[in-house]
């Protein structure tokens, strides 16, 4: 009698979930749609029947719970909330796909299908293997969008019912949700989602600060009340006047973003507190909109002082994501700040639902083709096999979070990019041919080197040749992962098929210099060359940096060895002029300018005729760059006495030699973007090579190894400088 009760109103339970499930979809279904997901219901209930949830439900709820978060929050159609309904049948229970298919057809079987790949994936701690999980995770888009996408709803109701689960369980879910489910969400534009599943994995992987935070926000919340309603109050009366439609809410503060805040700027609660935001949601006519979001501005900052700084509109330029809003600051009563957020209802739709609304809204019907386009060109980029895991989705995240900047094409067709991009980024951002064979880039109709960051509102045209192909220095500076990708293979491939060619004309060359081509050779070679792998060294013979001279080097110093060990060491006596003649000759090969020792383009006056070694100057023409003359040049008289401000002082290096090496010891705080941010200044510092790099984060402590190429400290105290000017920075010590 008792198990009959249960079971019906266990019955009933799953009754009221379905109802609720069709009731809040945001999309309009037919019945034909509801006959589908009738079909699913049925089929999940009885794959279903004989499992429970860790917490004692009947499991039935979860799919139904995930369908509703697909069907309402997200809003996605029919065949995602079918699949949703089934997402757990193949992988728990003895349906096959085939099962599916027969019953549900190819659609929903395809998509349950990629759900099921992805949670097959071997579960391991090992990071890199996590990473490739991660990786394949990704890969599944090749099958379907949608697939991704109610993953995500499938990994936010997990979040929420995690309760009944052993803790070391709860953690490494709420980790891996941190890590890569929640920028997913960011991504793709379901901010709320983004937000909640951020709020769940503090709470789960740091519980006393999410309910430190939490207890705070509540309490400054009722104490703030009183003024943000009379504040509300009087922009209520203000937009009234101007027979206004709208309704104005609280913005709920996100704990995650919160913690977030304080840990990267290194605030005090109260001291991100000091803001508060509301937001105003205005009815408006398609072709008023934007008109009408101006004129709420301007209402509101003819009673409150705005604060120029903090401006955005994405209304003009509406984020990747599809978000649009004018987001303002102002000075409310008492001397506070205030921020608004101004949006139709329309705008605000499209913020809580993401791309769902986005396209109802765009092209009149429901498509979740906008979804496609972005997809689409992540697919790209992740069918690039890289065989490094963890590069790649720490590539892959950087680029998930970054923000934007909006460029135009030479048509003035608008392309979005994250901030930092290059023309190389650009590049590859409009077709992958493109970025092979860039070989030059104009902004706004002027010449710019490829490593140039571009901004906002430039326009690029990519000059390509056919004979142009990626170069190592790129990597640089491109900050996509596209570009960076596609560079990294073209340059595997590259470097591999250049090193097999430099195999053989080692093998040849070492013949001629009568040296056996075996492994102890190659090695000895290695040692000579400081190189790791034989690799490098037939890469090095193979574009010629290793060449003859240097092999003949090799050999000399070889046979010294062998004589060394018989003889004494006997002083060898030299001219010493000639000694330096040839050491100028053979070394001082590259000219620097000024004190900074900068490179810059030269040519050598054909009036005097330097060679390397001489001493020189530097004359910057008017037209044609700076001109080496001789200090005993004819002209170098009159050149210095009419003309001093032109002249820059030059001297001859060895470029190989001339560096060294400068280890750095970075501490701070642990904050998203920080590596990416120190890399740049690192990189975009001329003369100054990186070269190793390890960072580390520790419960929120950033420390960060460089090692660095340098040619003298006035260079690298500059950059030193600007290092500790990154936010989040907090000492930069030389080792
Ligand atoms: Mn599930």
């Amino acid at each position: 009698m008792v198990t009959a009760t249960k079971t019906l109103s266990e019955n009933a339970q799953i009754a009221k979930a379905y109802k609720e499930l069709l009731r809040l979809s945001y999309q309009k279904l037919s019945a034909a749609d509801k006959k589908m997901i009738r079909l699913a219901l049925d089929t999940a209930v009885d794959a279903h029947k004989n499992q429970r949830r860790r917490s004692g439900e009947p499991y039935i709820l979860h799919p139904i719970a995930v369908a509703k978060i697909v069907a309402e929050d997200i809003g996605l159609g029919a065949h995602s909330i079918a699949a949703a309904l089934l997402h757990d049948v193949v992988e728990d229970t003895s349906y096959t796909i085939q099962d599916l298919e027969s019953m549900h057809g190819t659609v929903i079987a395809k998509i349950v299908d990629g759900l099921t790949k992805i949670s097959s994936l071997k579960k391991d701690k090992n990071v890199s293997l996590q990473a490739e999980n991660f990786r394949k995770m990704l890969l599944t888009l090749n099958d379907d969008a949608r697939v991704i996408i109610i993953k995500i709803a499938d990994r936010l109701h997990n979040m929420r019912t995690m309760d009944a689960m052993p803790q070391e369980k709860q953690i490494k879910i709420a980790s891996e949700t941190l890590y890569i489910y929640a920028p997913l969400a960011h991504r793709v534009g379901m901010y709320n989602i983004k937000t909640e599943l951020e709020d769940l994995g503090l709470k789960y992987t740091e519980s006393e600060v999410y309910h430190e935070i939490q207890k705070r926000i509540q309490d400054n919340f009722d104490s703030q009340e009183e003024f943000i309603d009379s504040f509300v109050k009087l922009t209520k009366k203000y937009l009234r006047k101007e027979n206004l439609k709208f309704f104005v809410e609280g913005r709920p503060k996100s704990i995650f973003s919160t913690r977030k805040k304080m840990m990267s700027k290194n605030l005090s609660f109260d001291q991100i507190f000091d803001r508060y935001a509301i937001r105003i949601i205005y009815k408006s006519d398609p072709d008023q909109e934007k008109f009408l979001a101006w004129k709420i501005y301007s209402i509101i900052t003819d009673h409150f002082q705005p604060n120029p700084m903090r401006l955005r509109d994405w209304i003009s330029a509406p984020k990747s994501t599809g978000y649009e809003a004018l987001h303002i600051t102002v000075m409310g009563p008492k001397g506070r700040w205030v921020e608004v957020q101004i949006r139709s209802e329309r705008m605000h739709e499209i913020a809580e639902k993401g791309y769902a609304a986005h396209f109802k809204y765009k092209h009149g019907k429901q498509d979740e083709r906008g979804l496609e386009i972005w997809l689409n060109r992540l697919r790209e980029v992740l069918e690039q096999p890289n065989p490094d895991a963890v590069d790649f989705v720490k590539d892959f995240r950087l680029n998930l979070y970054a923000s934007e900047i909006f460029v135009f094409t030479p048509n003035g067709d608008l392309k979005s990019l994250p901030q930092g991009a290059t023309p190389v980024d650009f590049a590859f951002n409009i077709h992958t041919e493109i970025g092979m064979h860039t070989r030059g880039a104009k902004i706004n109709g002027k010449i710019v080197p490829l490593s140039y960051r571009l901004r906002s509102g430039d326009q690029i045209e990519i000059i390509t040749s056919e004979k142009s192909f990626p170069n190592p220095s790129w990597l640089d500076y491109v900050i996509t992962s596209r570009a960076r990708t596609r560079i990294r293979s073209f340059l595997r491939e590259d470097k591999k098929q250049i090193a097999i060619e430099g195999k053989e004309v080692l093998r040849r060359k070492l013949r001629q210099l009568k040296i056996g081509f075996n492994e102890s050779t190659i090695n000895k070679l290695l040692i000579f060359f400081k190189l790791n792998t034989s690799l490098d060294l037939y890469y090095r013979v193979g574009i010629g940096t290793i060449d003859n001279v240097k092999l003949k080097k090799f050999s000399a110093d070889q046979s010294n060895r062998f004589f060394n060990f018989f003889k004494r060491k006997e002083p060898v006596t030299k001219d010493p002029s000639i000694v330096d003649q040839e050491k100028i000759t053979d070394n001082f090969d590259q000219l620097v300018f000024g004190k900074a020792e900068e490179r810059l383009e030269y040519k050598l006056s054909p009036c005097c005729s330097p060679i390397a070694g001489d001493e020189v100057f530097g004359f910057v023409t008017i037209s044609d760059g700076v001109k080496i003359h001789k200090n005993e040049c004819p002209n170098a008289l009159t050149l210095r006495s009419n003309y001093a401000y032109r002249i820059v002082n030059a001297k001859w290096i060895d470029s190989s030699q001339n560096e060294f090496i400068a280890k750095l010891l970075l501490t701070g705080l642990d904050d998203l973007g920080l590596v990416n941010q120190v890399t740049k200044v690192i990189s975009t510092t001329n003369n100054i090579n990186i070269k190793s790099v390890s960072f580390d984060s520790n419960d929120g402590v950033f420390e960060g190894r460089v090692m660095l190429k340098v040619k003298n400290t006035a260079l690298l105290k500059k950059m030193i400088k600007q290092l500790e000017k990154i936010n989040g920075v907090d000492k930069v010590i030389r080792e």
